[in-house]
């Protein structure tokens, strides 16, 4: 570092160390990026996009030719065969929730195969709450196999509760917030295998933190139809707002009726000016999703020289940008979390404190400094105050920065006497 911040010694060595110990997970973490970039690039190319597909549409937004090129440039990059993307899909849990709704009926089984899902789905799913039109108020039954205790795929609980008739089987790829590995597309290839064998459920995954972190999607690895958010890996963190179906056509045309209503589906929806954003997002995420990997894996590193316990391991296969931290005990996650936020470009003069967050058990403490409100491709982490006291970290949108950001999060601990 040079002397616009400062760390002490220790952490300044042990960055040093951490960056010699990383360098053959960034070059592997380069040559997916290359190959994801030429992939989007020549989507781009297929599909003649021109500045003319930027013009703004209002009101119905019949014909928007930006909208609808946009959705075959977003098939392409991720190999699908049919793509919804839109900024008025709001966050991750709605366009999840559009995708479900869309494609299961009353009397459907809903399969989970990866054990509990990501917690805001759970009101989708009707797991909590009550009144306010889950699929279960709809009659969509929900069933789940646990992952191992080792956080592995249960195949063999698969095929037992495909012996019921199963409409859906659902698949988070991501560790979300818990300890367990992410699922790599070999893994969701191995699901599907199964699946198809027994059963001709629809194979759904949930693609949050996913996107172009291999060089394929699950679609092209039995997956009939992904979903993800714009203010992560695909947003590239340009796009303002948004999310993404991609998969089955038919499928695809199903999640319209439920995006917007049946009969119209994606014949609607202005693209208000948001379409810019979204074409560039896209170009861009290849290389974004390469820094915020980068920054991961620098964070692996560091922590893992200075003593700590981390999943994945720096040097360990990544299916997704989230890098677990356990830092174990309560002021060490303080401390991470408020020295991060020091290294943030918007909100650094602000401290971080835990608070009583709707719907957690203990309280939870999250730096976040971004440009788009929210956005988790921008360098962010999340540590809730319990067992294993663990630190979730996600995003960059420049490893330069992103590294700057760890190494205060460790000077702050180190500052502290909290370390070791
Ligand atoms: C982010 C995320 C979601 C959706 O969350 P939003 O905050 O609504 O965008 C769903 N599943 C996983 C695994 C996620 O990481």
């Amino acid at each position: 570092m040079n002397s616009f911040f400062k760390v002490d010694e220790t952490i300044a060595r042990a960055s040093q160390k951490a960056m010699e110990a990383a360098s053959a997970s960034f070059a592997q973490i380069d040559a997916v990026r290359a190959y994801n970039q030429e992939k989007v690039l020549a989507a781009f190319v297929k599909n003649s996009v021109n500045e003319s597909h930027f013009t703004e549409s209002t009101g119905y937004g019949y014909g928007d030719r930006g909208r609808d090129v946009l959705d075959q440039v977003l098939s392409d990059s991720l190999g699908a065969e049919d793509s919804l993307i839109r900024h008025s899909m709001t966050c991750g849990t709605h366009t999840l929730g559009i995708a479900l709704f869309g494609m299961l009926r009353p009397g459907d089984t809903m399969l989970c195969v990866t054990g509990t899902p990501y917690d805001t789905i759970h009101s989708v799913i009707g797991l909590t709450g009550s009144g306010m039109g889950s699929l279960k108020d709809f009659g969509v039954t929900y069933k789940q196999v646990d992952l191992l205790l080792d956080g592995k795929v249960d195949y063999e609980g698969i095929e037992k509760a495909l012996e019921e008739k199963i409409a859906m089987v659902y698949i988070q790829r991501s560790r979300g917030y818990s300890l367990r590995p992410s699922l790599g597309v070999d893994d969701i290839e191995k699901i599907a295998q199964v699946v198809k064998n027994k059963s001709d459920a629809v194979i759904m995954v949930d693609n949050c933190y996913g996107e172009f972190v291999e060089r394929t999607e699950p679609v092209s690895h039995g997956a009939d139809i992904i979903a993800g958010s714009l203010i992560k890996n695909p947003g590239g963190g340009i796009a303002k707002c948004g999310g993404y179906i991609s998969g089955r056509a038919d499928l695809v045309e199903k999640c319209a009726y439920r995006m917007t209503v049946p009969g119209l589906g994606r014949e609607v929806g202005p693209s208000l000016g948001q379409i810019r954003s979204m074409f560039m997002g896209l170009f861009n995420a290849p290389h974004i999703v390469g820094e915020a990997l980068k920054t991961a894996v620098f964070a692996a590193s560091l922590f893992e020289q200075l003593g700590y316990d981390t999943t994945p391991k720096s040097n360990e296969k990544r299916a997704d940008i989230i890098q677990a931290l356990k830092l174990r005990n309560p002021e060490t996650l303080i401390a991470f979390c408020q020295g991060m936020q020091k290294g943030a470009p918007i909100d650094s003069n602000v401290s971080p404190e835990p608070w009583d967050m709707p719907g957690y058990d203990s309280q939870v403490i999250m730096s976040a400094g971004a440009f788009t409100g929210g956005s988790s491709i921008e360098l962010s982490s999340d540590a809730p105050l319990r067992e294993p006291f663990a630190v979730w970290m996600q995003g960059s949108l420049n490893f330069d920065s992103g590294k700057i950001g760890v190494m205060l999060a460790a000077q702050e601990i180190y500052r502290r006497g909290l370390l070791g």
